[in-house]
């Protein structure tokens, strides 16, 4: 940076400037009478960026980059830096010119006698934080909604709706400890639609997938509130269902499998398609039993609901051990 001259020599009226909007006039021209005006290069950043100072852009405009990634831009007549002034925290190192500008520099203890002598800069200062701490609170919000969004897709089977691989990695382990900690049921329920392939062949991959996602609606709309269901891989499902033993989720796995015979697919021309069906497998968590031990169990179980001829339910057999009452 470069110094020109004092504000009081340069062609510049304090009247332009919008802290000293509705301001007396006279005595603030008296404050700045002495203060610097610099001439900054494109790209060049503000000398001493660690001095607690106000910057006002005369002609040009600066790159703000201070906050937290957000960049504004300051055009001539706007300032920076009040915050430094207020709490004497500086921080300007990402005031940047964006081209050839000219600015004004006020230090802070000057800018403290503006605050104190000159009427209603500390109106504007206020006006002008309050708009600054508005603008920082929208867009706090607007990230917040991004994060949501985005957290929400990467946790959410994109042709389905449902829950995907790795939220069921991330919520699994958490509810199969606390169904360990406090010693209450949990059942898991993994379905694999039966003879897909052909069902792909015959009908098309467009097809294919309309049957998924009525598969998942059937899920979804069937389960309580309590229960989650998630798409396991391609054709696969799995049902969480806390607080909940075995025989009642074998219950629940009856339930949707029938609807599951029941339920129609329509091609494009509103005919109905063949009826889709899917092999279930039932288990419930037993005494020391980890997640991938759980979910093991009810694809075993599936497994053997395929082999046995598909469109049923087959229980794990450690279900079948525990779900007896005690001698
Ligand atoms: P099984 O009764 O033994 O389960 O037979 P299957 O044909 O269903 O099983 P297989 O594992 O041989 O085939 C699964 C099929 O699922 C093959 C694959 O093309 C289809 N598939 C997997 N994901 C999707 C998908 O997102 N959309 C569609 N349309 N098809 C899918
Ligand atoms: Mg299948
Ligand atoms: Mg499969």
């Amino acid at each position: 940076m470069k110094l020109l001259s004092t504000f009081a020599a340069s062609p510049y009226d304090i009247a332009d400037l919008h802290l000293f909007r509705d301001v007396d006039i006279a005595s603030a021209a008296a404050l700045l009478a002495n203060c610097p005006v610099m001439l900054t290069a494109a790209g060049e950043a503000v000398s001493d960026p660690a001095r607690p100072r106000l910057v006002i852009v005369l002609r040009g405009a600066l790159a703000d980059a201070t906050g937290d990634g957000a960049t504004t831009r300051i055009l001539p007549g706007e300032s920076a830096g009040e915050q430094s002034v207020l709490d004497g925290e500086a921080d300007l190192s990402g005031l940047k010119a964006l081209e050839a500008s000219e600015l004004l520099l006020i230090d802070a203890d000057l800018a403290w006698r503006l605050i104190e002598e000159a009427d209603g800069v500390a109106r504007n200062l206020l006006r002008l934080l309050s708009f600054r701490i508005r603008a920082a609170s929208m867009q706090l919000r607007r990230r917040q909604k991004l994060g949501e969004f985005y957290r929400q897709l990467s946790l959410n089977d994109g042709l389905t709706g449902l829950y995907n691989r790795a939220w069921l990695n991330d919520v699994l382990p958490r509810l199969v400890s606390t169904a360990h900690a406090t010693r209450a049921p949990l059942s898991l329920i993994m379905l694999d639609i039966d003879h897909f392939k052909k069902f792909n062949d015959r009908h098309g991959h467009q097809l294919g997938d309309s049957a998924l996602r009525i598969a998942a609606q059937l899920l979804a709309g069937a389960l309580r509130p309590t229960d989650f269901a998630a798409r396991y891989g391609g054709e696969e499902f799995m049902v969480i269902l806390p607080d909940t033993p075995g025989a009642v989720a074998a219950g629940v796995a009856e339930r949707l499998c029938e609807r599951m015979r029941e339920t129609m697919v329509f091609d494009d021309m509103r005919l109905p398609l063949p009826h889709v069906t899917a092999s279930f497998g039932v288990a419930c968590l037993a005494d020391g039993q980890d997640d991938h031990a759980l979910v093991a169990a009810a694809d075993g179980a599936l497994y053997r609901a395929k082999a046995a001829g598909r469109d049923r339910v087959i229980v794990a057999v450690e279900v079948a051990v525990t779900a007896q009452p005690a001698a």
